[in-house]
């Protein structure tokens, strides 16, 4: 399967996306009713009437959270709701969820079961039934690994790479809000363990708090769409941020892009916490990351539909792919954007 290679590789010079996409050109589908495979937000099983739509995720202690600030129960709900994000990326229906989770004897039940309470709320809201998984024992971390199972008519999956020139850009809700509210947290955390008598000062910041803590899947947002018989030409959701996710659609679909700086959609308590630790909000909107948001391309003729959606902003167009990915600041200079990051402002 793989060639026998005499130099040990470090994963790192990979990344997540090169060792993806390693590892998807050791894999050829062979059932018919394996429709779409890796590279999407989630697979796509035709089983005749119904594409089954499938997505997991995985939660690792230390590396995605950490429980010194992130409460237990909205952990749970947070769980949940990314890999529901994933579904409903794809203009799907998510219906039932496994969750899988390793954990050290660290953990009381009375602990396990805040997790639970969280997860819980979030089938609860998204109408989504638990319908097993698994729970091993872990030397360290906490663990969760949850797939969700949804469903969606064939002609209404919508996929990564589909999005064609002159389509229009758009994004739900605002950004940069989630990794504005990590930042915050982590500053706290420092300060704490500096000097545990110091009480965090998390006052007026419940909006980036909750982004970060407790976020939504918009499934409010795949409604209205259906609603104003919208459909999206590609689709994504944001969890490794807006330049990343939107390279994602423009690479896949073989075009190019202009976004808007004046278009983003930045919350004014993202806006000034930002200002606050010196950072640009600009930059925490375009690669800030977790905010799972949904970011979409439509056909230009649905711009009237579009605009009586106030969750939606249009945030540029899809343009040739020899025009490259950029951002058209508010000079009217135009910018890269590179998956980590706007270039301008790195140097
Ligand atoms: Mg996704």
């Amino acid at each position: 399967m793989f060639e026998n290679k005499e130099n040990r590789t470090d994963l790192s010079t990979l990344g997540e996306f090169g060792f993806i996409e390693h590892i998807a050109k050791s894999v050829s589908l062979k059932n018919a009713s394996s429709l779409k495979g890796i590279g999407d937000d989630a697979a796509i099983i035709d089983n005749g009437n119904k594409m089954t739509v499938v997505s997991t995720d995985m939660l690792v202690e230390g590396v995605h959270f950490d429980l010194a600030f992130h409460p237990l129960k909205h952990l749970g709900y947070k769980a949940v709701t990314v890999n529901l994000s994933d579904i409903y990326a794809m203009n799907a229906t998510p219906h039932q969820i496994t969750v899988s989770i390793a954990m050290s004897n660290r953990f009381s039940l009375e602990a396990i079961e805040e997790l639970y309470v969280g997860i819980f709320m979030a089938c609860e809201r998204h109408e989504v039934d638990l319908v097993g998984g698994d729970t091993t024992s872990s030397t360290s971390g906490l663990i969760i690994s949850i797939t969700a199972i949804g469903t969606a008519d064939k002609e209404d999956v919508v996929y990564r790479n589909t999005a064609g020139v002159n389509d229009l850009v758009c994004v739900s809700g605002d950004l940069g809000g989630a990794y504005i509210g990590l930042q915050l947290l982590e500053r706290e955390k420092k300060i704490f363990v500096e000097n545990p008598k110091i009480q965090p000062d998390l006052e007026g910041n419940d909006y980036i708090l909750e982004r970060q803590l407790k976020p939504e899947a918009r499934k409010d947002v795949i409604a209205k769409l259906k609603e104003q018989k919208i459909k999206p030409t590609a689709m994504i959701d944001i969890s490794d941020g807006l330049s990343s996710d939107l390279l994602h659609i423009c690479k896949q679909s073989d075009v190019g892009s202009a976004i808007y700086e004046e278009k983003l959609p930045i919350d004014v308590e993202t806006f000034n916490a930002a200002t606050e630790f010196n950072l640009d909000p600009l930059i925490c909107a375009l690669n800030g990351g977790e905010d799972y948001e949904l970011l979409f391309t439509i056909k230009q003729e649905d711009y009237e539909k579009i605009k009586s959606i106030k969750e939606v902003s249009v945030i540029g167009h899809i343009t040739e792919k020899n025009a490259g990915v950029s951002l058209v600041d508010k000079s009217g200079s135009i910018h890269p954007i590179k998956a980590q990051g706007w270039d301008a402002l790195l140097e």
